[in-house]
């Protein structure tokens, strides 16, 4: 899998021209040839912007500067050919521009960059077109998500990135849309409605892909128990091809299509009550030569399997891995990573394809670091488990057995009766932050972190938080500290080799590079480059906004620039760390691209000062109500506002005023702010639920009178 081709590798010198369309790849010749060709990025027209195609993307490594599709190339291996920016040099990076993406809240985009242009989405899934060699804003597209659709999303207004196929520009919107864009102006070309019901708490936060002229997109929802699929729109009609269900509608059938049959087998008859989840919102890979198009499915909803599908079953195809053919949605094969489960561990995590020689075999294989802490090698051909190991620590199961192909369980996770500590956490030990896999070490680069989790399954609850006998649930266990890794992991292996440790769990997705650099940007709002061998830091960069996106690199004229969306966010509750930049600076959210010689990157706007609590409503709410309030509030109002009232990203609910508390039922029930994207809850909320929560407001303002 060595690239030795690739612009940078050039006598050591970089070419002048990229080869742009791939026309100098047409004719035969490389790059290093030096052939002087139109340089089109100068003057990007309307009819030729975003003509990128199959055979395009496949080649991608013909043409290094471009970043054609969400993970570079249709093997998602985040791999930049790139080597300007290298050990010797990067030192010397700096800042080449940036531009404000208008958000105080998560980015989590993947810019598409081609032939000059960066497509890319801020929040409220809206899209952005910008000059990549100057970052002059081309145009935008807000595709006007209704904002009381917040209240419908496990973890932020959040959306990581675009499609580009054949000039048009493809997002799905928070709301459930497909959009298609004109890549020259951002005009809407046609939109459809992805959702199979729009009363069901169903979002799309992932990036659609596309194979084979079809735009693939799943969808989020999974924590409220939505019933999750995968649809495939002709990319220039936006006509729905075909559907694949990840769990089925009922135990008995009738089945959109045969595999639900099989699946349902694994269901106990009364379950299903509700959707089952199983949401496919993020990962997906594509093999041209085997044809299978890989997607990862979500957690199964409600998470309690005890309850979900009483007497047990595998509950396929939940936290699972499926190879789709691509022209009919049909199943090759399924690998289930969580049989059962009930800890919200996703299989939705980045997949990555390479070719791996293990124990003196070429193999075609699959990579995933889901949520459940165990780093999978399947033969992406057939979906057989080559090795599987924990990459975090991990207590809920054992190994797992490479006959079976099936979790070992400890039982230290077995919350049916009793709360349990589970590691890892609903965070997972990996999430949906992109790995990266460098062809040159054979390494991947996992965002990882050691986090547990108390489960438990008392009335409706999901989770217990803020345990004060976290001690003896972990029952003597050798638990580590909560912190965050970006952990350099030999696949073949299976072991680690380096890793480096942030005190955040949250932190941004990696890029590996030809020019032997791993990057990365941490909750902390510091961009680094480490050697890809050894994880030595060789850059620090200081930026004062944290980050969780990935980073990515591309190349105009000699130029080599890494490109990064800034701006913390995300589920409320990893707010862990304590060193966050958003505790020092403004969220600001903005595109930062970076070059060699650059300039500094200039620090947002320090946090103003909390001023005081303001006089409280007397509280009169006895303690058992209070509590209830607790609860209501963690389960309905945390996941956005923090555990404890205060989240940067949002207002601090204890600095209201009387006066605003005087509006509580109006702003919790009514929607008064529904504009705002603080939703109305009258259907989750009696008057007297709103009442309780209001007073644990109280209870956590006055507490926080001498912070
Ligand atoms: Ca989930």
């Amino acid at each position: 899998m060595h690239r030795t081709t690739g612009w940078a590798r050039c006598n050591g010198t970089v070419a002048k021209h990229l080869h742009w369309l791939g026309i100098l790849a047409l004719a035969g010749l490389t790059a290093c040839d030096n052939k002087p060709v139109q340089d089109i990025a100068d003057s990007p027209s309307a009819a030729a912007v975003a003509q990128i195609d199959g055979a395009r993307v496949i080649n991608a490594d013909s043409e290094p500067g471009n970043w054609l599709v969400h993970g570079r190339t249709y093997d998602e291996q985040r791999y930049s050919p790139l080597a300007q920016i290298n050990r010797d040099t990067v030192s010397r990076l700096g800042l080449a521009w940036e531009a404000p993406m208008d958000s105080r809240r998560g980015l989590e985009a993947t810019p598409i960059v081609v032939d000059g242009i960066i497509y890319t989405t801020s929040t409220w899934s809206r899209v952005r077109a910008l000059d990549a060699r100057s970052g002059d804003l081309l145009w935008e597209h807000d595709p006007g998500v209704d904002r009381a659709w917040g209240k419908r999303l496990c973890c932020d207004v959040v959306n990581r990135g675009v499609a580009v196929w054949q000039g048009k520009v493809f997002v799905g919107t928070l709301d459930g849309y497909l959009v298609a864009l004109n890549a020259a102006d951002g005009e809407q070309l046609w939109r459809v409605d992805t959702l199979v019901d729009r009363d069901k708490f169903y979002s799309i936060t992932g990036a659609p892909r596309i194979v084979k002229n079809r735009v693939i997109i799943g969808n989020g929802g999974a924590e409220f128990a939505v019933r999750g699929y995968i649809s495939a729109y002709d990319a220039d009609s936006g006509k729905l091809d075909w559907r694949f269900y990840t769990v089925p509608g009922s135990a008995s059938g009738p089945f959109e299509h045969p595999e639900l049959e099989q699946a349902a087998a694994t269901w106990s008859p009364d379950s299903n009550r509700q959707g089952g989840g199983g949401t496919a919102w993020d990962s997906m890979a594509y093999d041209p030569e085997l044809d299978l198009l890989y997607v990862g499915t979500g957690n199964g909803g409600p998470w309690s399997h005890y309850d979900r599908s009483p007497g047990g079953g595998d509950n396929l195809y939940l936290a699972s891995i499926l190879a789709l053919r691509p022209d009919s949605g049909r199943l090759a094969w399924h690998y289930q990573t969580t049989p059962g489960d009930s800890w919200d561990y996703t299989a939705t995590q980045h997949m990555i394809l390479a070719d791996l020689e293990i124990d003196g075999r070429q193999r075609k294989v699959l990579m995933q670091a889901p949520k459940n802490g165990f780093f999978y090698v399947l033969d992406r051909a057939n979906g057989e488990l080559i090795s599987a190991e924990k990459y975090v620590f991990t207590n809920w199961a054992s190994h797992v057995d490479l006959d079976s192909g099936r979790p070992v369980l400890t039982g230290l996770a077995d919350y049916s009766e009793r709360d349990r500590y589970v590691f890892p956490s609903a965070a997972g030990g990996h999430n949906w932050h992109p790995m990266s896999f460098s062809p040159e070490t054979g390494l991947v680069y996992i965002p990882a972190r050691d986090a547990g989790w108390v489960h438990n399954r008392a009335g409706d609850k999901w989770f217990e938080f803020g345990v004060d006998n976290l001690e003896e649930l972990a029952e003597g266990q050798d638990i580590p500290p909560t912190r965050g890794y970006l952990k350099a992991w030999d696949p073949v292996a299976q072991q680690l080799v380096w890793q480096k440790e942030t005190a955040n769990i949250w932190n941004g997705g990696a890029l590996a590079t030809a020019g032997g650099l791993v990057f990365h940007g941490t909750a902390t709002g510091h961009f680094y480059a480490l050697h890809d061998q050894t994880g030595e830091v060789l850059l620090e960069l200081p930026i004062g906004t944290g980050m969780i996106a990935p980073p990515i690199s591309y190349a105009i004229d000699d130029r080599q620039y890494v490109a990064v969306m800034a701006g913390w966010g995300g589920p409320a509750f990893n707010t862990l760390g304590g060193d966050e930049a958003l505790l020092d600076f403004e969220n600001a959210g903005r595109l930062l691209v970076f070059e060699l010689d650059g300039a500094p990157v200039p620090l947002p706007p320090p946090v103003a000062p909390r001023g005081p609590v303001p006089p409280q409503p007397e509280l009169t709410t006895d303690p058992e109500t209070l509590e209830r309030g607790r609860l209501l509030y963690v389960y309905n109002c945390g996941g956005c506002h923090g555990m404890y009232g205060s989240t940067p990203m949002l207002p601090d609910l204890r600095l209201m005023t009387k006066e605003k508390h005087a509006l509580f039922q109006d702003i919790v029930r009514g929607g008064l702010l529904e504009n705002a994207g603080m939703s109305s809850f009258a259907d989750e909320l009696s008057e007297a639920d709103s009442d309780a929560i209001q007073a644990y407001v109280v209870s956590l303002a006055n507490a926080s009178q001498d912070e």
